[in-house]
This record gives structure tokens, C-alpha cells and sequence, in this order.
């Protein structure tokens, strides 16, 4: 922690208004192009993916347990196809945009995050928080600008009415990216909720106040007025977890048959991880190796 560089990206989780409300803030302009640069986003993807990373960090702070992970899959019907994200407690996050070089034109000066996503579609939330059964939430999107549809999700899926301002800068890189998330607390009173939605318009420009004050001066210009504590900051990341042996146990879950077509046809078998883009290549032994280990666990 000591010699942290400023532009680190983190999430802060605070609380406001003497525990009214809370808040989660977080920067992740590097986490925003990291994904850039893996999936050679177009502009308006990479600020698609960047946004719901974004939520996607917070929503992953909001679990509990270590274990615990939540994946967003956003499916609106618009060219960029359908859009994943998980994020983790330790706030790691890693997702993909299924057509990643779809591109709109602007609108305006504002990239058209919108009509990339679609508007005729779902956000799913699925938390897997290790019980028998994942917690799944689902809303219709609002605009499929992604901060408007997690406020939906927020107020009507798990019935906290939030406050949601998510932001990606884009040049030819992620300049800046980052967001808000503001929620009422059970009990809020009238005024605690009036002090909040008055504030709405100063959020708006979220990634631009990062990218000059970040993490710590951001809190204070925009949330000083809201009596904020911050409770904890976490650090975020753009990291995918996975491993060749992970790869071996998904390519064993097909059964031995399947395996042995991939033989026959393919005389091995080669794995794209959809996060990270590493390719895993398995060879014709190394298949029966697998046949074995799978047959052996069947006696
Ligand atoms: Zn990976």
C-alpha cells in the first residue's frame, strides 16, 4: 500500500449521510483498457465494456463471502451482441463483448452506447454466493446505456432505489473510466433521500472528474456535502483466473466420446479462454490422457 501510485484504479465503499445511504466509487480506467486491448474493442464497445465493469466491480463488492462471485450478462439485441462481465470481492473483474469491433456512429459528441447494446433486451444479474441455488435478477433494458438499466436493476430486481453513474472516457485508448453507485438504506428518511437526488446532476460527468481528481479527490468534490466515511477501498483489476488444468477438468466434463471425436476429427483440441484470449492447445496424447483420467474416475 505505501508507495500506491495515485492513478491505481480502487473502488471506495462509503457510507453517507450518518449511514442513510452508501455509496461505492470506483476508478477503472486501467481495468477499462486492459479489456480494450485483449478483445481489440471498437471505441464504443470499449465504453460498453467499460461501464458494465464497472458496475460489475461494485456489484462484486457488495458480496460477502470470498468465494462468492456475481456475473452481468447483457443481452439488448444491438450489434455489439451480448455483453459479459464478473466481478469478484477481491475486486477482480474480467468480461467480453461478443462482436467486439461493432461500432455505431456518435451521437452527438457522446459515443452511442445505446444503440451498440440494443434497447430490446435483458440485464441479468447472477450472484453465485456458494448456496444451493444462484440468486438470479433480471430487468427489461431501459436505454442500454448501462448506468440508467443498473439503476433499474438496482430499484426494482433487488427493491434498493440507487443511484447509478457509470462513465468511459475513450480516445485511442481508455483515458479515464469509472463510476458511482449511490444506494438508500433501508429507513432512509424524506431528507436523506431528497439530499441524494438533488445531487444527481453533479455526477453526470463522472469519468471527466476522475480523470482529474481520481479516487480520493473525486469523493471530495462530489460527495463532501453527503458526510461521507469510507469504509474500505479495494483495489481493482482487469485478471482472469483461468488455468490450463481449469481447462482440462471443463474438456473432461465433456466425457470421454466427446473427446474422442475431437480425436478423430481434429487430431487434438484447442481452447480460447473468452476473458483473456490465451489459447490452450492439446495434442492427441494429451486427449487420451484425459480419455483415461476420465474413465478412471468413472470405475
Ligand atoms: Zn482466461
Amino acid at each position: 500500500m505505501q508507495n500506491e501510485p495515485i492513478h491505481m484504479d480502487g473502488l471506495l465503499r462509503i457510507s453517507l449521510l450518518g449511514g442513510e445511504a452508501r455509496a461505492f466509487l470506483a476508478e477503472t480506467t486501467f481495468a477499462a483498457e486492459r479489456a480494450r486491448e485483449i478483445h481489440s474493442l471498437s471505441r464504443t464497445a470499449a465504453a460498453a465494456l467499460g461501464r458494465t465493469l464497472t458496475v460489475t466491480a461494485v456489484l462484486g463488492c457488495m458480496l460477502k463471502g470470498k468465494d462468492e462471485s456475481v456475473t452481468v450478462r447483457i443481452d439488448g439485441g444491438g450489434p455489439a451482441g451480448t455483453i459479459l462481465a464478473i466481478g469478484k470481492p477481491s475486486g477482480d473483474v474480467k468480461g467480453f463483448v461478443s462482436h467486439p469491433g461493432a461500432d455505431v456512429p456518435r451521437r452527438g459528441e457522446k459515443l452511442d452506447v445505446g444503440a451498440l447494446v440494443g434497447r430490446e433486451g435483458t440485464l441479468t444479474v447472477i450472484k453465485d454466493m456458494r448456496l444451493k441455488e444462484p440468486y438470479v435478477g433480471q430487468v427489461p433494458l431501459t436505454s442500454g446505456e448501462i448506468g440508467e438499466d443498473f439503476a433499474m436493476y438496482f430499484t426494482s430486481s433487488e427493491q434498493t432505489p440507487s443511484l447509478v453513474s457509470v462513465g468511459v472516457l475513450v480516445a485511442d485508448k481508455v483515458v479515464s473510466a469509472g463510476g458511482l453507485v449511490i444506494q438508500m438504506m433501508p429507513g432512509a428518511s424524506e431528507a436523506a433521500i431528497a439530499s441524494v437526488e438533488n445531487s444527481a446532476g453533479m455526477f453526470m460527468d463522472i469519468s471527466r472528474t476522475l480523470m482529474q481528481d481520481h479516487l480520493e479527490g473525486t469523493l471530495e468534490q462530489l460527495l463532501t456535502h453527503l458526510e461521507p466515511e469510507v469504509l474500505e477501498k479495494v483495489p481493482v483489476r482487469y485478471r482472469c483466473d483461468c488455468t490450463r488444468e481449469r481447462v482440462e477438468r471443463a474438456l473432461m466434463l465433456l466425457g470421454p466420446e466427446e473427446l474422442k471425436d475431437m480425436i478423430r476429427t481434429q487430431h487434438g483440441a484447442q481452447v480460447d479462454c473468452h476473458f483473456c484470449n490465451t489459447r490452450r492447445r492439446f495434442t492427441q496424447e494429451e486427449l487420451e490422457q484425459l480419455i483415461a483420467r476420465c474413465e478412471q474416475n468413472r470405475a
